[in-house]
């Protein structure tokens, strides 16, 4: 229990980091929000852009038989039909007829009796389907229905003959993209965990079905390897879930799960899917989506392999994991046993990198030049308001792992003081060296 409410209040905490130092606050605020829709604040777009990065970095950039693709958000609603989402991508829910609730029926403790006022005065299970509708074009008819895309993958299968023959990719191959997606999720919660609209990196790998089980085990290892060695995930941030109930074409899946303040949550999926996804959409287009090998002359539908992660969840497990307060030592900094908010966030997505802070006034000039430098290599701020010490603590509160205090001794040593957020440890560094050295701990 008192974990229970150390977490809720960790959340509590995130949230309102978020909205103070504008990550990430309600979407149309203003007008009292939107249920499971958030923006992105100054701060809160650079760390998502650079978590994005790194992925793309990672899974695209680095490898040569990884293509990209960036497709619409609306396509043709036969995609939906073949992928199955327009007939089976619902939940079942029942609404109490007394307090007006709607339920999840799988996630009831009891389903015949309301989880909010305990009434049983409640409506048959009925099927919510979780595609987000629209009309293209001036007439609002059901000739005229489209739909928001609910996963990125779809348009990767539907594409895959024409991001063949464009890149001349023989198997194995992937194809990768980054993008929103939208589910009209009947109950948005737990802050970004759960929303409306999100955006996935998902990245859809075509094999030999003979090969399907080594390239699964392969990216679930470079999947793990990610959180580990990009993003600083450790055994107590993260756990793999094996699924043993698995889709009827699905050969194995696993999920990497992630410790958040309101429990263990997914946030990647790495499933072997089989030949479903090219089957059917070669069957409802009537486009042969089978690959000609011409190495041996045999002909064959690819097998996928299909590593899935939401980026809101991504910012809001690293969010989890870096939130700490402490008080050691902040006395160092002038401030007695004072609270400090710390986000330890790893340097590579911190949404500043490298803060620059002149010591006096007088020095704003000379100080605003190295800002003007090391902000073409890194995410830099130039902070001149307030107190060193109040400037180091806004400084930990949005996670920059090193402040740069430029003193009256930079001009004539042509060093300057760098500050560590961890231990807060201080270290004197020369000008000509400053870029290697910043460049050595950030890392990509
Ligand atoms: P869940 O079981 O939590 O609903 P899912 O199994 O339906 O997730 P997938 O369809 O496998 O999720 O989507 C891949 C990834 O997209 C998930 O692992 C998650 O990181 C992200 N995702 C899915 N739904 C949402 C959502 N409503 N809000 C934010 N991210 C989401």
């Amino acid at each position: 229990m008192a974990d229970e409410v150390k977490d809720q209040d960790l959340m509590n905490k995130i949230v309102s980091l978020c909205k103070r130092r504008g990550f990430i606050f309600p979407s149309s605020e203003i007008y009292g929000g939107i249920n499971g829709f958030w923006d992105y604040g100054p701060y809160g777009c650079r760390m998502k852009r650079a978590i994005e990065q790194l992925w793309w970095h990672e899974m695209v950039e680095t490898r040569d038989n990884i293509e990209g693709l960036d497709s619409t958000i609306i396509c043709h609603p036969r995609v939906w039909k073949a992928s199955g989402h327009l007939d089976q991508f619902s939940d079942l829910m029942v609404d109490c007829r007394d307090c007006k609730s709607r339920f999840r029926v799988d996630l009831m403790d009891d389903p015949n009796t309301c989880s909010n006022c305990g009434s049983h005065n409640l409506t048959e299970p009925r099927e919510f389907n979780l595609m987000m509708k629209t009309f293209v074009g001036p007439v609002f008819d059901d000739e005229h229905v489209a739909y928001l895309r609910a996963e990125t993958c779809q348009p990767i299968f539907v594409d895959f003959n024409s991001v063949r023959v464009a890149t001349r990719q023989k198997l194995p191959f992937g194809i990768a993209q980054i993008g929103k997606a939208f589910r009209n999720e009947i109950n948005p919660r737990n802050f970004t965990f759960r929303s409306r609209e999100f955006t996935q990196m998902e990245m859809e790998f075509f094999c030999h079905e003979d090969e399907g089980m080594k390239w699964f085990e392969y990216w679930k290892e470079q999947r793990i390897n990610f959180y580990r060695n990009k993003l600083g995930f450790t055994e107590d941030n993260y756990r793999i879930y094996v699924h043993e109930k698995l889709a009827h074409y699905a050969k194995a899946a696993i999920d990497i799960e992630v410790k958040f303040p309101f429990g263990w949550g997914e946030l990647e999926g790495v499933h072997h899917r089989g030949q479903w996804d090219l089957s059917r959409h070669s069957e409802f287009s009537g486009e042969d989506l089978q690959y000609f090998d011409h190495d041996n002359g045999r002909k064959f539908m690819p097998t996928v392999i299909e590593t899935s992660v939401g980026l809101d969840r991504t910012f809001l497990a690293i969010l989890s994991k870096s939130y700490y307060e402490d008080t050691a030592d902040t006395c160092k900094e002038g401030k007695d046993q004072e609270l400090r908010i710390v986000l330890r966030l790893p340097a590579t997505v911190a949404p500043i990198q490298v803060a620059v802070l002149p010591l006096s006034k007088k020095l704003n000039e000379a100080a605003e030049k190295l800002y003007f430098d090391l902000n073409r290599h890194f995410r830099c701020e130039f902070d001149v308001t307030g107190s060193i010490g109040k400037r180091y603590r806004r400084q930990d509160e949005i996670g920059t792992p090193f402040c740069i205090t430029y003193d009256f001794e930079s001009e004539s040593d042509n060093a300057v003081t760098v500050r560590e957020r961890d231990s807060m440890q201080q270290e004197r560094v020369n000008l000509s060296t400053l870029r290697d050295y910043l460049e050595d701990k950030i890392g990509f």
